[in-house]
């Protein structure tokens, strides 16, 4: 790892005190910090009036005791005389009021005077700091992507950029109209000019908006990138994203533009299995492996774990180490005496160290000698890849549904606990070339697929790759809505040798934060559909479909419900389909099927457990707080420990046949 340190905003305290922060940041192994964001209201006290040399000042401290910066552009918290000045600049939301200011993020987007300020501001903090050694990348904004203090803006700017994107991607009226399925309630749009997404109430139209705003936040950061690059080219540029496959607008399309991804990630003992899978999903966002940074993650999260809590800031910083993050923040170095957030921090608001930093600092000079001893160590080698489609996700968000988050989730669980470590990427990164790296390729209820790429998975499944799809398949087109054939379309009716007409609920869908694979309550009226799957019981959950096969082989079919008798569980080929989400012991059975088809060498990890292989080393990593045992590879760990050890010849160990003889 080669940054370990946590957020300052040394703004926010008392000028003799700043110094005794940086030693004992130095005396407590913290070699970076992440800066400025916030800090417009002092960087620009008046409008035009800038003003760094405190922080000139703390750059060259910082530099003198080692310590690195990661400098932030302020523009997540425009200041006080800009609102006053120039109340236009504010959003405006669904209901047409404005947004006050107070907080943060509440200026728009689209706004050409808050676009001007936000670019001279820029400007003047990357000249200001040109120079300084310290400063070795740069945070674009604060949580570009998560708009969820005020939600997009809907003022006439934005309504009339709308408009203007819809013309150029859909050329005439009607051609949106037969897009947005306008002739039912009367919902045809006369003009381009009568559009206003205030109105929005249809799944589809929502989501074009939520495309459209992400373009525009692709846009806004690209302006300050290249600014940050004409003044200093050398200098790495990022922006850090809220902790969700996707937040309102597309992190993937904005990291597409940037030098490297950083995902903020705060960490729970309830939500572990969403982090691994979170992670995957950030080294591989800018289309291949790639290392990440954890642009916050919590010293406040001990308040989450009851005992042995600050273990927990040790063993959560392994696991992102193990999954590829080469940079890591805490948020925060001191708790905040007063305002938002005022959570636990390193330090305490009186600034005495205690168990939270004694903690940190153990973690800091454990991992800065494990990387001293690997410098180089490979990213974590992955043989499967799982596609994680964003119109699916805008879809079902939009839809209130988040089983397609379950979706990428479970699957991913169902895959470390078979002892295999998954690439999760963006389904539009994906082609021929990387497909054909990967033995086993997944598609977690991708309800879009364009015909050239069922083309490229056809061409996959021909090569000998195994493609493993779980229901909803490619059952939309691509504005969202149902296509007019059967589903998985033309050509991936023949791929997998089945037809798709009918599906039904099984039970309301569960609320995004209820893993239930985590032993959460499921609410009592949500029933699970048990049917048996190879001779053992497997829950369904949510949703099922009534395949109809045209050449598939039937593996196994529902032993209840109201499709009883019909697949369930299907192969054609090296493409394998399964009909209904399934819960955890059924997924288990589903994987271990796959890998064997794939020769994927499996070995049984605990739950919520980790075993990664990076180059010639292993990571066996337990974030519980129980002692758990890896079984397959006589490795028994404490509550929360960590241990990386050479890879051995046991690495080659495929499972024994006895365990699969029920499937093939
Ligand atoms: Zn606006």
């Amino acid at each position: 790892m080669k940054h370990f340190g946590c957020a300052w905003y040394p703004e926010a305290w008392p000028e003799e005190r700043l110094l005794t922060d940086i030693r004992l940041m130095k005396e407590a192994g913290i070699n970076a910090v992440r800066m400025g964001e916030f800090n417009w209201g002092r960087f620009e006290p008046r409008e035009g009036c800038f003003a760094f040399d405190d922080y000139r000042l703390l750059l060259e401290r910082l530099h003198e005791n080692g310590i690195a910066v990661l400098m932030c552009t302020p523009t997540a918290a425009p200041p006080k005389w800009m609102s006053s000045r120039y109340p236009e600049i504010r959003k405006t939301d669904c209901r047409g009021n404005p947004v006050y200011d107070g907080n943060r993020r509440h200026a728009c987007p689209s706004s050409p005077g808050f676009r001007a300020f936000a670019r001279r501001i820029t400007e003047a903090a990357a000249h200001a700091f040109r120079s300084s050694p310290a400063v070795f990348a740069w945070q674009i904004d604060n949580e570009i992507a998560a708009e969820a203090e005020h939600g997009f803006c809907f003022c006439e700017t934005c309504r009339k950029r709308f408009q203007s994107y819809l013309r150029d991607k859909y050329e005439c009226v009607d051609a949106l109209n037969a897009a947005w399925n306008g002739a039912f309630w009367s919902g045809d749009f006369p003009s381009f000019d009568e559009i206003d997404p205030r109105s929005f109430k249809r799944v589809v139209r929502k989501a074009e908006y939520a495309q459209f705003m992400s373009a525009l936040y692709t846009e806004f950061a690209c302006e300050q990138r290249d600014i940050l690059r004409r003044i200093n080219p050398d200098w790495k540029i990022t922006t850090n994203s809220w902790t969700t496959f996707l937040p309102d607008v597309a992190p993937d399309e904005i990291y597409a533009e940037l030098d490297y991804a950083s995902c903020d990630t705060y960490v729970g003992n309830d939500t572990l299995e969403f982090i691994h899978a979170f992670w995957d999903y950030y080294r591989n966002i800018q289309g291949t492996p790639r290392a990440f940074t954890v642009g916050e993650t919590g010293a406040w999260n001990p308040v989450t774990v009851r005992n042995d809590a600050y273990g927990a800031l040790s063993s959560w910083a392994w696991d992102a180490l193990a999954h590829g993050a080469e940079n890591l923040f805490y948020f925060r170095w001191r708790q905040s005496v007063m305002g938002e957030e005022e959570h636990p921090a390193i330090l305490p608001w009186s600034g005495n160290p205690g168990l939270a930093y004694e903690a940190v600092a153990e973690t800091a000079h454990a991992i800065r000698a494990f990387s001293e001893r690997h410098p180089d160590l490979p990213l974590p080698d992955s043989k499967a890849l799982m596609l994680v489609d964003r119109l699916t996700g805008f879809i079902t968000k939009f839809r209130g549904d988040y089983s397609f988050f379950h979706a990428v989730v479970r699957m991913n669980q169902a895959l470390n606990e078979a002892g295999v470590l998954a690439d999760l990427l963006p389904l539009q990164k994906a082609s021929a070339d990387i497909l054909a790296r990967y033995p086993l390729v997944i598609l977690p209820q991708t309800e879009h697929l364009s015909d050239t790429f069922c083309g490229t998975l056809r061409e996959y499944c021909r090569n000998g790759g195994i493609l493993f799809a779980q229901c909803r398949l490619n059952r939309l087109d691509e504005f969202g809505k149902y296509r007019m054939e059967a589903a998985p379309g033309t050509i991936l009716r023949e791929l997998f040798g089945l037809r798709v007409d009918e599906s039904c609920e099984i039970r309301r869908a569960v609320d995004f934060r209820e893993f239930e694979y985590n032993g959460r309550t499921v609410p009592p009226d949500n029933r699970i559909l048990e049917v048996s799957l190879f001779g053992e019981t497997a829950g369904l959950l949510s949703f099922m479909e009534r395949p109809v096969p045209e050449g598939c082989r039937v593996l196994q079919e529902y032993s209840a419900g109201v499709y009883q008798g019909a697949p369930l569980f299907t192969e054609c080929g090296n493409a394998w389909y399964l009909a209904a989400p399934m819960d955890r012991r059924g997924l288990a059975l589903v994987v271990k099927c796959l890998l064997k088809q794939a020769r994927i060498p499996c070995r049984k990890v605990p739950p919520k457990c980790q075993r990664i292989r990076r180059g010639d080393m292993v990571f066996y990593l337990n974030p519980t707080s129980e002692r758990v045992c890896f079984p397959d590879d006589g490795v028994t760990l404490s509550p929360r420990e960590c241990r990386c050890v050479p890879a051995g010849d046991a690495e080659e160990h495929v499972p024994p046949d006895r365990e699969m003889g029920a499937f093939v």
